[in-house]
């Protein structure tokens, strides 16, 4: 489990990347990148395409257009997504290097607290469950809740929930983890418990790609900030370009009016 960093490698790449629902275009042309050891946060609001962006990196949604790069490997989406090269084994084999974490936490409520950290390892990874269950293990300890093993979701707290899920995230090992509002569900005593964790994984030197409307956060952890607007990337730059110092009024007006 050792983490290198090197900050000119890019764990995921998104170059002119395109996303259509029918008529409507929702990523119009995003180019990001998110180099290994570094976080980058996604900002702006409701509708302008982040929840979205997230998935095509994770490719719970196939890009209409544009390329990905995730470790290493590049899938062009030109033809209009339908040949990007993507077959059932090479999809989950590209899924597996990137482990999102979802607002609603998504837990199987028949499973106990392991049995959901160790399901993707199990299944995906192809982990022998000794295997899987020493780096379960491991995982909930790292999140603080390695007396929570055997319980069910149910019995968790919302807080609590949401750490099995970044657990559950981390257990595959992946190169990249995306956040998709991973404290927007929370009741607000239990906010802090979640970014606590997140950014104890941020001092650790883990590659995360993070939407998130915790401003002052943001602002802590990201070593690069991104301002989407109607499916553009209207501003970019360092936390203290994009918070301080945009040049884009309606990131300014985001920013102020979010913070
Ligand atoms: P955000 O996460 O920034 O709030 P989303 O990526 O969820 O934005 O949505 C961007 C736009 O795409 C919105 O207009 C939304 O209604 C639309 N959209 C998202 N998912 C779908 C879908 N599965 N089908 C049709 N439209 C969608
Ligand atoms: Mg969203």
């Amino acid at each position: 489990m050792t983490h290198h960093i090197d900050n000119n490698a890019p764990a995921v790449e998104a170059r002119h990347l395109v996303k259509r629902y029918g008529e409507l275009e929702v990523l119009k042309d995003i180019s990001l990148t998110v180099n290994e050891g570094s976080v980058v946060s996604i900002i702006g609001s409701s509708g302008s395409g982040k929840s979205t962006l997230l998935r095509c990196m994770n490719l719970l949604e196939r890009p209409d257009g544009g390329r990905l790069t995730i470790a290493g490997e590049t899938l062009d989406f030109g033809s209009g997504g339908r040949d990007a090269g993507l077959d059932r084994r090479r999809l989950q084999h590209l899924r597996a290097r990137v482990s999102m974490v979802f607002q609603q936490f998504n837990l199987w409520p028949h499973l106990t607290v392991l049995g959901n950290v160790i399901e993707a390892p199990l299944r995906v990874r192809g982990l022998r469950r000794r295997e899987a269950v020493a780096i379960g293990e491991h995982y909930l300890e790292r999140v603080g809740l390695a007396d929570k093993r055997d319980q069910y979701p149910a019995y968790l707290s919302g807080g609590q929930q949401q750490r099995v899920a970044i657990a559950r995230a981390l257990a595959m090992e992946p190169r990249v983890l995306l956040f998709d509002e991973p404290t927007s569900a929370l009741d607000p005593e239990l906010v802090s418990e979640v970014l606590g964790v997140i950014r104890g994984l941020a001092d650790e030197g883990r590659t995360m790609l993070l939407v998130t409307h915790e401003m002052r956060f943001a602002r802590d952890v990201s070593h690069q900030v991104v301002f989407l607007h109607q499916g553009l990337v209207e501003e970019t730059g360092t936390s203290r370009e994009v918070f301080e110092n945009a040049a884009s009024e309606r990131c300014r007006q985001f920013v102020a009016g979010a913070a």
